[in-house]
């Protein structure tokens, strides 16, 4: 059974079992005070029965007449006047002894067969008591209260039928939210990785859950993209070398009595192989790097710090690098420099971008500019190298992809995508802004609050 009909089934059984209790509650006190009045009216009927036919004195004729003018005869009122001890089979029906123990006691006494009412009282005429009841029809008051029992079954029937529409109508606005989250979810496919959920405003559940899913949809693609990207840019860039290392072989198999050619093809060949195992070395690095964040431990790290550890890493593979570190505009307050990231991935994400900044500016001064803000921590890194044109900027982040002036500079193109799947799967971005000629700017932004 799913969520909508169990919510309506419950709305339902719970409003049956209120409205049940309401409509009990008021045919119990209904039932209880509806004939009140009606047996008031033959009590009185009973005195004044017992004051015409008991008592012999000069009221009697009085009594005997305003009863005949004013006092409405009822439906079907019978009178009885018993001597006490000698009521059996003097009434129309046998009346329960709980009756006459009552009129005993010297108390009114009442009684009811479903619409049919009895009063009765004890009295004493000379030295004889004589039990003076007086039977009537209700036919109003039953009727009301018929009535009223009719209205109540309708009643609960009808609330019924309306609490089950409306338990279904409101389960299904309830469960709509969920619904389009489901519904969006199964299109979400190995295709279209990068849809995501609408999230609407508040701090709902709903809303919690639309940005959990895409939370993890937006690590899912990141790896997945990584991994696509991985193998078929890898594949590419691994049998360029391999396609010139095989036209060499056959070159120098071919010029086997030319030993400067063999030379010069062994020699290019030599190089294919060390480019072959650089980029061998590189990728296996991205793939050591632990693309889901797992395999190294997130603790606690002073950022400050670990750009003094960055600056010595990138010295020893450019020693002639100059790096200047700014923290002119680091927080009063050290906490906010600490953050629980992945210590090792940062570190190798910040090192590919520090040492781009030393590697196309040829080793002039590079500046890391570090500061906090109300929710996150920048680091900014600025060189004055060659800059990246506008038209190769969107690219530089895609595996494999180097700008059209870097001709003169060794690389793989590997390290920034590396990176800014680490400062992702951190929740971070990297902003960029470059002059091609002059410079650039790359900045990182983490969140001070740690995802894990
Ligand atoms: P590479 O091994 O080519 O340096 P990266 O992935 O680290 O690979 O960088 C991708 C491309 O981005 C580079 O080829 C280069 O064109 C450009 N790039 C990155 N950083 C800089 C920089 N500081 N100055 C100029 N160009 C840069």
């Amino acid at each position: 059974m799913n969520i909508a009909k169990k919510i309506t089934l419950l709305f339902a059984i719970l409003s049956a079992v209120i409205i049940l209790l309401l409509s009990g509650f008021v045919w119990y006190f209904s039932n209880e005070f509806a004939f009140e009045d009606f047996y008031k009216r033959l009590e009185a009927r009973v005195n004044i029965a017992a004051q015409i036919k008991l008592y012999e004195d000069d009221n009697n004729k009085v009594y005997a007449k305003m009863r005949n003018q004013y006092l409405e005869r009822l439906a079907s009122e019978r009178e009885f006047i018993i001597e006490a001890g000698k009521t059996e089979n003097k009434l129309d029906r046998e009346l329960p002894s709980s009756f006459y123990n009552r009129i005993n006691s010297g108390f009114m006494a009442r009684y009811r067969v479903e619409n049919h009412f009895y009063a009765g009282k004890l009295f004493k005429s000379g030295n004889k008591k004589y039990i003076v009841i007086i039977s009537a029809n209700d036919p109003f008051g039953f009727r009301e209260l018929k009535d009223l029992q009719r209205t109540l079954i309708i009643g609960f029937f009808l609330s019924i039928i309306l609490s089950f529409i409306v338990g279904w109508k409101f389960s299904n606005y309830m469960l709509m939210p969920l619904r389009n989250i489901i519904s969006s979810v199964k299109r979400i496919k190995a295709e279209n990785l990068h849809m995501r959920l609408e999230v609407k405003k508040g701090t709902d559940e709903i809303a919690q859950l639309a940005q959990t899913f895409n939370n993890m949809l937006n690590r899912l693609e990141t790896a997945f993209e990584t991994q696509n990207n991985f193998i078929s840019n890898a594949s590419h860039e691994l049998r360029t070398p391999l396609t010139v290392i095989s036209g060499e072989v056959e070159l120098a198999m071919r010029a086997n009595t030319d030993p400067q050619k063999q030379h010069f093809a062994l020699g290019k060949i030599k190089d294919e192989a060390e480019r072959l195992e650089n980029i061998i070395t590189s990728l296996l690095g991205l793939a050591q790097s632990g693309f889901n964040g797992k395999n190294q431990p997130w603790e606690l790290v002073r950022m400050d710090e670990l750009l003094w550890e960055i600056k010595a890493s990138v010295h020893q593979v450019h020693p002639e690098s100059k790096i200047e570190i700014d923290f002119s505009k680091l927080p009063d307050d050290d906490e906010l420099l600490n953050l629980k990231i992945n210590k090792n991935l940062i570190k190798l994400a910040l090192t590919n971008i520090v040492s781009n900044a030393c590697k196309y500016s040829n080793d002039k001064l590079v500046n890391i500019a570090i500061e906090t803000s109300a929710n996150s921590l920048s680091i900014a890194v600025t060189d004055q190298g060659i800059g990246i044109p506008q038209t190769d900027i969107q690219h530089i982040f895609e595996p494999f992809y180097r700008a059209s002036n870097t001709n003169a500079f060794k690389g793989y193109g590997i390290g920034l995508p590396l990176s800014l799947n680490i400062i992702r799967l951190h929740r971070g971005s990297i902003a960029i802004k470059s002059q091609e000629g002059k410079g650039t700017e790359i900045k990182v932004l983490l969140p001070l609050t740690s995802i894990y």
